[in-house]
């Protein structure tokens, strides 16, 4: 083993950096975070090429006085903290004295600053770590820091750079999570030149909601807001109607710093519960106020997680306070809500043009393209108010047993396809399971995760296929979207369009939608995009498309099959079953849940106690 050296203070940068500075949007949250600290009033940021290329953040805080600026950009030197017991009474959002120093480590920084006090600034340079010396220059009071060519000594970082779309999109996120943390301070964000929020100072942080994520969910907002032994609860909650397929819209501010806690999403679910389809993640900007010693906030090296003194205490305040207030709120969704089925819910049969029986269509044709014999399809009936139902699709093979249903019987068919009882003795319990009898003794089979996986599989051979149906929109619609929703969005526009989804930009954070999978038909485009979006950033890191595009089939997939809950007629229990047959794993729902459960008749007399 060669001998033990200690580091040169470039390398202990570089490696602080490593933790700290991960890309663009890192440096951003730094630098906004020092100068909310530095008790400025207005923020002006400037972004080029997602941050990568420049990242300039301009202040009216208190300045730095000249002699102290290489201090500044010093490892381990802040005006903050000055020993480690203060370390439990942190008011700033920085403490650490790395963010600086990091940064300069592995970019081109620039740091102009002034004091009230002082009668001109000085400016400072430091190159990859190298610093100039400090200069007198003109300046306004305040600080302002420049951070160009991000990684430009570290290459193998630099490789780990995204797009400008993706990087702009975390870039906003960084900016997003500051200024909802803090609505009396002015921001604004310029990207390549052009201004893309101008926010001015707030009392109502729903304003900030509105131009970061529209005025739809800035609407639904259910205030909420508690007090006990010092902590503070306040802020908003979106109403169940508006939710998401990840937590990504859910903030959650500490003494003014975002962070994310598990035991706190935990209570939020909680109180949600029953309230969203399973799967599905609330919307919230919470703000949680406490006595500085309450909690450690030295756990993390950017510090987005926290420890807490009281955990326990905190989950229950949280899930209290929202369960109160949703007893006391009509939560029911403003006639926009979407019906589960694939298939219109058709008191616009109309209006939907056809769309209608599209489920039905297609099912028929996998049918078809199965037994090679065209299927029928009886006509839909359904009346406004009438509970959702899946329209009946003949299925021949079965006719024998449905005469009553069937009176175009097809005995060819049926011969084709050998019939088999299990229909006849399909029961629907708790508009969950079907119950089947089979050769070997019963089969209980969950409707979701069956039709789930049909549906998948057929997806999935489509799409590989290049054939998947997709619905082109007379009007196309705007979706807006986040930043880095909006990028993710355009980043993966070719895999999308393989699902049948069309988008291009549309200005700013909006995509047009202008196509998308005729078996979401009966969901609105912007929620199908959004649940997409949900998906490509799930996975951080940048997934194998091909690992992506099965996640996008499991979401269509989950999204147009019957939902766990619904009650379905006696055609479609029997359209069900009858599919079954159809897919390859009919055993596994796409996340490998089994469909059914099998219970042999000796296991039936084994539990009766006749064997
Ligand atoms: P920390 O924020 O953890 O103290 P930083 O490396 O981010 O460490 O900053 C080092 C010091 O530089 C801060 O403690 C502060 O005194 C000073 N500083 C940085 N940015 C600003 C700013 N925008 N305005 C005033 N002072 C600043
Ligand atoms: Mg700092």
């Amino acid at each position: 083993m060669p001998a033990i050296q200690q580091l040169s203070a470039s390398v202990v940068n570089k490696i602080a950096a490593g933790e700290v500075i991960e890309r663009p949007a890192s440096v951003l949250k730094e630098l906004l975070e020092n100068s909310v600290d530095a008790g400025a009033g207005r923020i002006d940021v400037t972004v080029e090429q997602g941050g990568g290329e420049l990242i300039r953040v301009a202040d009216d805080g208190c300045g730095i006085v000249d002699e102290e600026l290489p201090l500044a950009v010093a490892s381990h030197a802040t005006s903050k903290i000055r020993q480690a017991d203060d370390l439990f009474s942190v008011r700033t959002l920085g403490f650490r004295g790395e963010a600086l120093a990091s940064i300069a480590e592995v970019s081109r920084l620039t740091l102009r600053s002034r004091t009230a006090d002082a009668e001109s600034g000085a400016e400072f340079e430091i190159v990859g770590g190298e610093p100039r010396p400090v200069a007198p220059v003109g300046c306004p009071v305040g600080t302002t820091i420049e951070v160009r060519n991000l990684f430009f000594n570290t290459p193998v970082r630099h490789k780990f750079l995204r797009s400008t779309q993706t990087e702009m999109g975390h870039t906003t996120e960084a900016l997003t999570r500051l200024a909802l943390a803090h609505p009396h301070v002015h921001f604004t964000l310029t990207h390549n030149g052009r201004l893309v929020h101008d926010l001015p100072p707030v009392e109502d942080v729903r304003q900030r909601v509105a131009a970061f994520f529209g005025q739809e969910i800035a609407d639904d907002l259910i205030e909420i807001g508690s007090e006990t032994d010092g902590v503070k609860l306040t802020g908003f909650v979106a109403n169940p109607m508006h939710s998401r397929a990840s937590g990504r819209m859910q903030y959650l501010f500490l003494n003014g710093r975002a962070i994310r806690d598990r035991s706190l999403q935990h209570a939020l679910g909680e109180a949600f519960r029953g309230l969203l389809l399973t799967g599905r993640q609330p919307i919230c900007f919470l703000r949680l106020e406490m006595p500085a010693e309450l909690i450690d906030v030295n756990v993390h090296p950017t510090k987005q997680e926290v420890r807490f003194q009281d955990g326990g205490r905190l989950y229950s305040q949280l899930l209290g306070t929202l369960r109160t207030k949703f007893l006391t709120t009509d939560l029911t969704a403003r006639g926009k809500s979407n019906r589960s089925w694939p298939i219109s819910a058709s008191n616009d049969e109309a209006e939907s043009g056809g769309s209608v029986s599209q489920l039905v269509h297609w099912a028929k044709e996998q049918l078809g393209q199965q037994t090679g014999t065209p299927i029928a399809v009886s006509n839909v009936s359904s009346r406004p108010g009438e509970p959702l139902q899946l329209h009946r699709i003949d299925v021949p093979a079965f006719q024998p047993f449905e005469t009553q249903h069937s009176p175009r019987a097809n005995l060819d068919v049926a011969s084709e396809r050998p019939a088999t009882p299990e229909s006849r003795n399909a029961l629907q319990v708790h508009n969950r399971y079907l119950v089947v009898e089979t050769e070997a003794g019963i089969e209980v089979i969950d409707q979701h995760a069956l039709h789930e996986r049909i549906l998948y599989e057929q997806l999935r051979d489509k799409v590989l296929a290049g054939v998947l149906e997709s619905q082109r929109l007379l009007v196309p619609e705007p979706v807006d979207l986040s930043a880095s929703e909006a990028a993710a969005v355009l980043e993966q526009a070719e895999l999308l369009s393989r699902l049948g989804v069309e988008v291009e930009p549309f200005g700013g954070e909006t995509v047009l939608v202008s196509s998308y999978p005729a078996m979401l038909a009966n969901w609105r485009p912007a929620e199908v995009l959004r649940d997409l979006v949900e998906k490509l950033l799930a996975g951080g890191k940048q997934p194998e498309a091909r690992d992506l595009l099965d996640e996008l089939l499991h979401m269509i997939a989950c999204k147009a099959a019957v939902k766990f809950g619904d009650r379905l007629a006696p055609e479609e229990i029997d359209t069900l079953v009858a599919q079954r047959h159809l897919a390859q794993d009919s055993h596994h729902c796409p996340h490998g849940r089994p469909t059914a459960l099998v219970f042999t008749h000796e296991d039936l007399d084994r539990q009766f106690k006749r064997i």
